[in-house]
């Protein structure tokens, strides 16, 4: 007897649509900050944190208490780290817990004035649920040149980052400042801030961390390469195009993904479709 084979969007589908029921009890919503914040979820997330904390210290991309890092809980909270502390000596305690709109729900300390900044991404882009800010030397030497690093020139930078934004001068900590990186917060998960250092988002905090490592590492080696004295060789662009093709499988954002639909005008119409599906699911997995 041959078998029925049911699209794989049908199929898809179906499975998203269990999982939404799964999660349907309890609502996020129902859980109070002080349920949230003592959950093992917040004591796993915190203690991401402080690690990533520390190693931001040990690789000097934060300096006296520069930098601050948070991370989405649920769908209404968030944590970060607090002001006026390193990044080097963080505790469980010291980490704060906000909702969506920067008020403190529980933790000992002030929160990071730059809190701002990360509810602006998460606002913007729901794929954020980590975000960090610190002050790279090599990255933030092209932040006050005003000018991202050139592209093509290093694998894995291509596939993490691709090109950077630079987002215009405000004064750090205000409303204004928070809304510099907007018009670049979806094409790209890392984003220099002139005169200031640089923002990155990620799935995680381990991630967005490595984000910034691959960053400052990419614009440190080009700085070098450039006293050699010879010509710089480029990624040649029909591999740069495979790059990409990889990038949109992983789900990684990209300035340049618009060159991608000639290349691949063969694309499958359901791979068009899953993303749609999919953006419906995780909208209705934000509503809750
Ligand atoms: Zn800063």
């Amino acid at each position: 007897m041959d078998q029925v084979v049911y699209p794989i969007s049908e199929q898809v589908k179906e499975v998203v649509q269990a999982v939404v029921e799964a999660l349907r009890i309890p609502k996020s919503e129902e859980v109070p900050p002080s349920v949230a914040a003592n959950s093992f979820e917040a004591e796993a997330l915190r203690a991401e944190i402080i690690k990533t904390g520390r190693k931001l210290w040990a690789r000097a991309y934060v300096d006296g208490n520069g930098g601050n890092i948070s991370v989405r809980l649920g769908s209404k909270y968030v944590l970060c780290t607090p002001t006026m502390m390193s990044k080097g000596d963080l505790e469980p305690a010291d980490i704060c817990l906000s909702d969506l709109e920067g008020n403190i729900l529980a933790g000992d300390r002030l929160r990071t004035s730059e809190l701002l900044l990360h509810l602006e991404i998460y606002k913007a882009n729901p794929r954020a649920r980590a975000v960090l800010h610190c002050h790279p030397p090599y990255a933030t030497a092209f932040a006050l040149a005003g000018t991202p690093p050139p592209v093509g020139l290093i694998t894995e930078y291509e596939v993490f980052i691709g090109p950077t934004a630079v987002a215009p001068y405000e004064t750090p900590g205000t409303q204004a400042f928070a809304e510099t990186v907007l018009p670049f917060v979806q094409d790209h998960n890392t984003i220099l801030l002139a005169n200031h250092g640089v923002v990155c988002w990620s799935d995680t905090v381990t991630h967005a961390e490595w984000l910034v490592e691959v960053l400052d590492g990419y614009c440190k080696t080009y700085l070098i390469a450039q006293q050699i004295g010879k010509p710089l060789a480029f990624i040649p662009e029909e591999k740069i195009k495979e790059i990409l093709v990889l990038k949109r499988r992983l789900g990684f954002p990209d300035a340049r993904m618009e060159m991608l639909p000639e290349l691949d005008s063969e694309a499958p119409r359901e791979s068009a479709e899953l993303e749609q599906l999919v953006k419906r699911v995780v909208a209705r997995l934000e509503e809750r």
